[in-house]
């Protein structure tokens, strides 16, 4: 079985930037991702708020982020997804589903992020993937000169709202509160035709037989009920961490995310967390990457200190 000094788990900005930082401080590390490596950035249209980049399309940043680990032989990168952390005190196990993946480490960091929230109400399961999407980089062409809800007011809703309002024939924003993202992208959507905004509703139902037909909601201020009439759905309305393969460790807290010190390290000797799986105030790139390269950092003092 390989034996390394790291093995990171998620290879998102937070992952990525911990493999180079643990390739610098001279450990053997290995990457494991489920998917192709960038985490959430890959299907998302523009990334803003990365210094000195400007806007940069996701997908791209992705490609430079995992083209800069390729520069060091000593990082190893695999499709694999881990289903469990074993802590044998200075040896740790990482157990994968395919069956013949299981390596072992000194340290590890875990990177894994988070996943769309889901709304649970009627006709959700229904429609979801046939009508309800959670990524409008993915899907969103589908809806080309098509009239589409987004539901949800924070930085993903309004800035994938913004890429939305370029393709559809109109764009309905139903949100819990008011659009609570930075005020320049919401004056910037507020601004723009072919957008209706409802602030303080709740969804009660999408409706339809066999195809998504529209969306019936609910001001949480007057108790009025409509219903908007569309083809399509983006819901972003929060994450949940990707953190269930982490349980046995005894580093989450009650909302699933890992708690770590300011220097990444959680209460389990050697087991570092990195990006927007950990307890945080601000999930952006920027601030995965500044995890991530604080985890290496910590977990190369572990490991030559064992
Ligand atoms: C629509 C949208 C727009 C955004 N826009 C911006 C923006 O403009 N600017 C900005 O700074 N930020 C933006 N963000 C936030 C930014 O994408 C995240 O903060 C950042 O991607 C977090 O990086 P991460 O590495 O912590 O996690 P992620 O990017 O989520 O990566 C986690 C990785 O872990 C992998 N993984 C999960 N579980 C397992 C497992 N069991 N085994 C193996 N691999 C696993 C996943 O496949 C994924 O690749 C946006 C997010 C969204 C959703």
């Amino acid at each position: 079985m390989a034996q390394y000094d790291l093995i990171i788990i998620g290879a998102g900005p937070a992952g990525m930037t911990a493999a180079i930082y643990g390739a610098r401080a001279d450990m053997n590390v290995l990457m494991l991702d489920k998917l192709a490596p960038g985490g959430q950035i890959i299907n998302t249209n523009e990334i803003q708020n990365y210094t000195g980049v400007g806007t940069v399309n996701g997908a791209e940043l992705a490609y430079q982020m995992f083209e800069h680990t390729q520069q060091f032989d000593t990082i190893t990168f695999d499709y694999a997804t881990v289903k469990e952390v074993i802590d044998n005190g200075k040896e740790k196990l990482v157990r994968c589903e395919e069956d013949d993946k299981e390596f072992t480490a000194s340290s590890v960091i875990l990177a894994t992020g988070t996943r769309p929230r889901c709304l649970h109400v009627t006709g959700e399961d229904k429609f979801r993937g046939n009508g309800i999407s959670w990524c409008a980089i993915c899907d969103g062409a589908q809806y080309r000169d098509k009239d589409v809800v987004v539901i949800g007011g924070g930085n993903s809703a309004v800035e994938e709202s913004i890429f939305l309002a370029g393709i559809v024939k109109s764009l309905t924003i139903v949100t819990m509160f008011d659009l609570t993202a930075d005020p320049i992208a919401c004056d910037k959507l507020r601004a723009m035709d072919k957008v209706s905004i409802y602030p303080y509703q709740d969804i009660l139902e999408f409706i339809g037989d066999t195809r998504l037909e529209g969306v019936r909601f609910r001001s949480t201020k007057t108790g009025e009920e409509k219903t908007v009439s569309c083809d399509g759905v983006f819901e972003y309305i929060g994450l949940t961490p990707t953190t269930e393969c982490f349980k046995d460790l005894g580093v989450l807290n009650q909302m699933g995310y890992v708690e770590v010190n300011d220097r990444m390290a959680s209460k389990v000797p050697g087991i570092f967390a990195a990006g927007d799986c950990i307890t945080k105030n601000l999930r952006q790139v920027i601030t995965a990457c500044a995890d991530g390269a604080i985890a290496a950092q910590e977990a190369s003092h572990y490991v030559q200190n064992l």
